[in-house]
C-alpha cells in the first residue's frame, strides 16, 4: 500500500495586519498546482466516509480524482450535479464537521481539505467556463407544473435550482431587493465575496427559474393566494432573521446594534466600500461584540475594518463552548480581535445624549452543562466591573419572523416559532407547503439549509408526479 501523505496543503491567505484594514477576502485560494497535490492526497477508499458526512451528498471522491487527473470540466460536472452552490460551500461551509470530520484521513489529523477543493473548481469553472462551454446543463422536459419558493437564501436557491432541474415552473420570490439572503446581506465580503452570491444566484436563474425580488410573502401576497393562483406547491425558506436581545438595561441607547442590523448595514448599504460609499454606520474607537458565533466574529471583523482601534468579543463561556469555527476565531484573533471570555453585560451605560460609553459586565464561572450540553455559566456575585464602548453588538442568535406562519391558515409552529415540518420531506401540516432552512431549524448552518432545500425539492417532485 502506498505510503499515506499528511502534509494538507494549507491555504494561502492575506497578511494579518493587511487585511485588519481592507474588506478583500481573506483566503485567497489555492492555485492549480496546490490544488493538484492537495486532490492527490485522497486515497479514494472505497467505504466513501466523506460522501455521508455532505448533506447534499456530492460524490466527493469523484470530483477530486478529476482533479487529480486534470479533468476539470468532470469536476466541475460531478459537483454542479449535486451542489448548485460550490463557490458559496467551498468558502464557509462548516466542512471540519461535515465531509472532512469523516475522511479516513481524519484520524491521522489530516483530512483532505475538501471545502477548499471544491472552492477551487467553482473558482475554475468561473474564470474558464466560457472557454470550455457548460459541461453541466441538459434542458429537462418541461412538467407543466409550478412552484413557488419563498426565500432566496441557501435553502430557497437549492430547492429552486432542484426543482427546475427537475423540469418544474420555479419562481422563486424575495423580500428583499437582492437574492442569496444571509449569503449576501449577513456574511461579510472578506469571507464571502458578493460576486460569489451573485454569480451562483445567477446560475440558479439560468436553469430557468423565475426571480421575484421586494415581495414580501404573507404581506404583498399570502401563501394561500400563491396556492390559490396556479401554484400547485409552495416551498418556504424564509430564514430565521429576526435578533435576540439581551433584556438588559440601556438596551435602545444610540449606539447598541443587533448584530443583524450592524452587518445588514455594512453589507447592503456598501459600508465595506467606504468612502465610495458614504453608509450610517456609528464604529467610533472602541467596539464590545456580545456573542460568541461566527455572527459575533463577523461583526467584531467588520468593525475593526472600518476604522474600530480596539474590538471585544464579550462571551459568557470559556473558547471550547464558542460554537464559531475555530478557523475563524484564529482569523478574528490574528487580526487583533480582543477576547474577554467569561463575561457577560449586565447593562448598558449611556450619556446626557443617550448615546451608549460603557457596559457594565460581570465575571462568570462554569457550573453543570446545561441543555445545550456546554457548561451553564453563572454570574459571580460583587464580579460586575466596566467596559468602555462606543458602540455596542449584540450577536445572540435570531429568530424566525412570524409574518408568514401569522398569515398562512394551517401552517404550525413550535414554541419558538420554527414552522414544523417532516425533517426528511419537509412537509408542513398544510398540503401543498413545504419548508427548510432556519425557519425549520433555527439559526443552523448553510449546508444544512441546503440539503432541507435538496429533500423538500425531491418530495415536491414526487408529489407534483403522482
Ligand atoms: P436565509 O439565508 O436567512 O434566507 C432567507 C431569505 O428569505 C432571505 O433572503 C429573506 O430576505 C427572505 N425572506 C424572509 N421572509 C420572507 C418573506 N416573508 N417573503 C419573501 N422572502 C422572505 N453558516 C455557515 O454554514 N457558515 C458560516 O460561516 C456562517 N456564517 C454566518 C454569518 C452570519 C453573519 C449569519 C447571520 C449567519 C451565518 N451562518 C453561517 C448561518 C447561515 O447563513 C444560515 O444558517 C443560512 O443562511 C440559512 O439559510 P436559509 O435559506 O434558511 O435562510
Ligand atoms: Fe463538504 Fe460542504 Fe462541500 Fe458537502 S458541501 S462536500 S459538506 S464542503
Amino acid at each position: 500500500m502506498a505510503k499515506l501523505d499528511l502534509n494538507r496543503v494549507s491555504m494561502p491567505r492575506q497578511d494579518p495586519k493587511l487585511r485588519a484594514e481592507n474588506f478583500n477576502e481573506v483566503a485567497l485560494g489555492y492555485s492549480a498546482e496546490q490544488a493538484k497535490a492537495e486532490a492527490s492526497r485522497c486515497i479514494q477508499c472505497p467505504k466513501r466516509a466523506c460522501v455521508e458526512g455532505c448533506p447534499v451528498d456530492i460524490d466527493i471522491p469523484g470530483f477530486i480524482g478529476a482533479i487529480r487527473d486534470d479533468d476539470m470540466p468532470e469536476a466541475v460536472r460531478i459537483l454542479k450535479d449535486k451542489n448548485s452552490l460550490p463557490g458559496i460551500c467551498g468558502r464557509v461551509c462548516p466542512q471540519e464537521t461535515q465531509c472532512e470530520v469523516q475522511c479516513a484521513l481524519d484520524k491521522k489529523g489530516a483530512p483532505i481539505a475538501i471545502g477548499r477543493l471544491e472552492r477551487y473548481v467553482a473558482d475554475w469553472e468561473r474564470a474558464n467556463m466560457k472557454s470550455v462551454g457548460s459541461p453541466v446543463i441538459h434542458p429537462p422536459t418541461p412538467t407543466g407544473k409550478k412552484v413557488a419558493v419563498v426565500g432566496s437564501g441557501p435553502a430557497g436557491l437549492t430547492a429552486a435550482a432542484d426543482l427546475a432541474k427537475l423540469g418544474h415552473n420555479v419562481t422563486l420570490f424575495e423580500a428583499l431587493h437582492v437574492a442569496g439572503g444571509v449569503l449576501m446581506y449577513g456574511i461579510p465580503e472578506f469571507r464571502l465575496p458578493k460576486e460569489i452570491v451573485q454569480g451562483e444566484v445567477n446560475y440558479v436563474i439560468s436553469l430557468g427559474v423565475g426571480l421575484t425580488l421586494d415581495a414580501v410573502i404573507g404581506k404583498t401576497i399570502s401563501v394561500d393566494e400563491l396556492l390559490s393562483s396556479g401554484y400547485q406547491a409552495v416551498f418556504l425558506g424564509p430564514g430565521a432573521g429576526a435578533p435576540m436581545f439581551l433584556n438588559i438595561p440601556g438596551e435602545n441607547l444610540n449606539g447598541v446594534y443587533s448584530a443583524n442590523e450592524f452587518l445588514t448595514r455594512v453589507n447592503l448599504m456598501k459600508a465595506y466600500r467606504f468612502p465610495e460609499y458614504d453608509t450610517p454606520v456609528k464604529v467610533g474607537k472602541r467596539v464590545g461584540v456580545v456573542g460568541g458565533g461566527n455572527v459575533a466574529m463577523d461583526a467584531a471583523r467588520c468593525a475593526l475594518r472600518l476604522g474600530a482601534e480596539e474590538v471585544y468579543i464579550i462571551y459568557r463561556r470559556s473558547e471550547v463552548e464558542m460554537p464559531a469555527r475555530r478557523e475563524e476565531v484564529e482569523n478574528a484573533r490574528e487580526e487583533g480581535i480582543q477576547f474577554k471570555l467569561l463575561t457577560n453585560p449586565k447593562r448598558y451605560i449611556g450619556n446626557d445624549q443617550n448615546w451608549v460609553v460603557a457596559m457594565e459586565c460581570y465575571q462568570m464561572e462554569l457550573g453543570e452543562p446545561d441543555a445545550s450540553g456546554r457548561r451553564r455559566p453563572i454570574a459571580i456575585p460583587g464580579s460586575e466591573y466596566i467596559i468602555k464602548v462606543d458602540v455596542a453588538i449584540a450577536a445572540l442568535g435570531t429568530r424566525p419572523n412570524p409574518i408568514i406562519p401569522k398569515s398562512t391558515e394551517g401552517l404550525k409552529t413550535s414554541r419558538w416559532g420554527t414552522i414544523i415540518a417532516d425533517e426528511v420531506s419537509g412537509q408542513t401540516m398544510k398540503p401543498k407547503v413545504w419548508a427548510g432552512g432556519d425557519i425549520v431549524t433555527g439559526a443552523a448552518t448553510v449546508i444544512s439549509a441546503m440539503g432541507a432545500g435538496k429533500r423538500a425539492a425531491a418530495n415536491i417532485d414526487a408529489y407534483l408526479r403522482g
